[in-house]
């Protein structure tokens, strides 16, 4: 894919480019929130049923455990389990995957909603597609097939012998040579390794509305779905809400997939947005059988760093995956780091994004027009702001859905998003809308793992507190898995790493790393794997000149978590260069010197 000059795109745009920048502003203004700081409240405390678990029984209980194991995995996400998978291969033996759902599977274990499937496609997106020998049967799957592909890895990988589930690690205290791992439900295991994935979707946020706890209806966060109240399952037949009033709060990615599926069940639903989605085309078809039998050997791995390559807007020769994801590589610069355009004059390459931007933007907003009926609605359905300022999405539902007739979208821009909330009713703009159900679909907390936000206390030697440790000169790490006085404590994530969209493929590049530095570490005999402190600084130097600077292009961005809330966080911490040529350094990493440094302890 080559890159457009900057003249040919100018004469074919011929764009009011002061115009749109200056639209653009305007919807910021509008949505800019001045307290932003208590906007969302934790599912927590007295707020905690909306963290309750669904889907298993309540009252569970069992003798707490105390024995020792080799590795300790904290979450059965998709990052735990992988990470699981990968030391089964390095040869470990006991591997303790600890998950306080009741089964594997993460953000796919919560999410059932209806309508949920994942909008990266599904041949590169399910991890361990080969080992555990299955094929995807649509090109993007519901989240059922994804969560049954979770506990398949759990099977193939025989992690189920030794996980603890519906149980929270509370601590990891290091401790003559070995950490001990101690939970909710007061087991204390030892482990040799301990590898932290414990994800960063986790923790649901609920807005702070006034008169929230007014609300006598029915209330439910997107992630704990109460079919008991609506009837039906993730394939739909909400029957439950055929003669109830249903409120939807929040149109990003999750709202986009479960408007529809109330829209086609509910007797009115009410769509409360506060800012638009980009809504591009989801072409959605079954699995063609022919061509999953045409695939040979190492088709999955070729096929992720494909799709890898072309959304990280590298030249390639060909594009697998070519949906929107990939045409819309170009422009995704902002959301995943990259050095593909490291050759052009930056500011050139500034011009160009911005006009490729605008030229995304101008398709997303004809696509509105094309497909909704009611020109005020369709006005209001419309994004202004550049493309990478928020999660993209995809549908070929969402936006048909306002035609139906029992369908309203009510815009809350104005009103910093719903203004209040009575007993029976949402209140926008003065006026008030008489609901049975309000459903939130206002997201989570994002970016976070509960080590960085304090909720899992990390004591390594002679009893150092990680969080304090990093508490002055920020987080301090090897590329971002260990730490100097952490020994054999591994983190997977997005610190001081370098994420991309397909984050299963992120987490499984991780997950390799992690188990062939414990695999190098056992064949050498070697106890403790442990960064020194001349590694950790060299690597915060890399990550300080390398990070991208984006606080201009988010200070200009609507409101959102991609530019946290609005609200200036500092450098990102993440590796320039990108993925590719982070997976790349790692690899050479292993194979070469450094790999010396950490086995020989700090
Ligand atoms: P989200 O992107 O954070 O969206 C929350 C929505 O709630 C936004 O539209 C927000 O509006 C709105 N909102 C919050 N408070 C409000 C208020 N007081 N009044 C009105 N509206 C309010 O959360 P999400 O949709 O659950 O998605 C979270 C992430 O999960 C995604 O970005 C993605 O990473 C992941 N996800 C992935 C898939 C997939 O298929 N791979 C599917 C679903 C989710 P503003 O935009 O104005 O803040």
């Amino acid at each position: 894919m080559s890159i457009p000059r900057l003249s040919e795109l100018s004469a074919r745009l011929g764009a009011d480019l002061d115009g749109v920048r200056e639209r653009y502003r305007a919807e910021r203004e509008r949505r800019v929130r001045t307290d932003t700081s208590t906007r969302y409240r934790r599912a927590e405390g007295e707020w905690g049923y909306y963290a309750a678990d669904p889907y298993v029984e309540s009252g569970f209980t069992r003798e707490p455990l105390t024995d020792r194991v080799d590795a300790v995995v904290v979450g059965g996400g998709f990052g735990g389990l992988l990470a699981g998978a990968r030391l089964r291969q390095a040869g470990l033996e006991r591997i303790r995957i600890v998950e306080k759902a009741g089964d594997f599977g993460g953000t796919w274990y919560w999410n059932r909603y209806p309508g949920i499937h994942c909008d990266i496609e599904s041949y590169v997106y399910l991890p361990l597609l080969e080992e555990v020998g299955y094929m995807p049967r649509w090109k993007y799957a519901p989240g059922e097939e994804i969560r049954q592909h979770a506990m398949a890895i759990g099977r193939t990988f025989d992690l189920y012998t030794d996980a603890l589930f519906q149980t929270g690690v509370r601590e990891l205290r290091w401790d003559d040579g070995e950490w001990i791992v101690r939970t909710d439900r007061d087991d204390e295991v030892r482990a040799t390794y301990v590898v932290v994935s414990n994800g960063t979707l986790d923790h649901a946020k609920l807005p702070r509305i006034p008169g929230i706890e007014d609300f006598a209806g029915h209330t439910f966060h997107t992630s704990r779905w109460d079919y008991g109240y609506t009837g039906g399952d993730p394939g739909g037949g909400l029957a439950g809400l055929a003669d109830k009033r249903v409120a939807v709060i929040g149109t990003g990615a999750t709202g986009i997939q479960v408007v529809p599926a109330v829209a086609r069940d509910a007797e009115h639903l009410y769509v409360f947005q506060r800012t638009p989605s980009t809504v591009d085309v989801r072409d959605n078809r079954p699995t063609d059988p022919e061509w999953a039998a045409s695939l040979g050997p190492g088709w999955h791995t070729r096929r992720r760093e494909n799709f890898q390559a072309v959304v990280t807007g590298h030249a390639t020769d060909e594009d697998l995956v070519a949906d929107a994801w990939t045409a819309s590589g170009q422009v995704l610069g902002k959301i995943i780091s990259t050095d593909a355009h490291d050759d052009v004059d930056p500011d050139e390459w500034e011009q160009i994004e911005e006009f490729l931007d605008l030229e995304k933007m101008a398709e997303i907003r004809a696509r509105v027009d094309r497909v909704v009926d009611d020109p005020a609605t369709a006005e209001l359905l419309k994004p202004w702001y550049r493309y990478a300022c928020k999660r993209p999405t995809f549908s070929d539902e969402y936006l048909q859905a306002f035609n139906r007739p029992n369908v309203t979208l009510v815009d809350t821009a104005d009103h910093g998003g719903v203004e209040r909330m009575t007993e029976r009713a949402i209140v926008v703009g003065g006026a008030e809308y008489p609901v049975d159900c309000v459903i939130f679909a206002t997201g989570f907390e994002v970016g976070m793992s509960d080590v960085m936000t304090g909720r899992l206390p990390v004591y390594g030697r002679d009893g150092t507190n990680l969080l304090q440790s990093w508490a002055v000169a920020g987080p301090r790490t090897l590329h971002g898995f260990t730490s100097n006085g952490f020994p054999n404590l591994f983190h997977l994530g997005s610190l001081q790493n370098a994420p991309s969209v397909n984050f299963t493929h992120v987490l499984d590049e991780q997950a390799i790393h992690v188990a062939e530095m414990i695999a190098e570490a056992r064949r050498r005999g070697v106890k403790s794997i442990e960064p020194t402190v001349e590694a950790e600084t060299s690597w915060a130097e890399t990550i300080g000149r390398t990070s991208p600077d984006r606080e201009w292009f988010d200070a200009e961005c609507t409101p959102g978590y991609y530019n946290n809330e609005g609200r200036p966080r500092g450098p990102r911490q993440t590796y320039g260069p990108g993925p590719g040529p982070f997976q790349r350094l790692l690899r050479e990493w292993r194979s070469g010197d450094g790999i010396e440094e950490v086995l020989r302890g700090g």
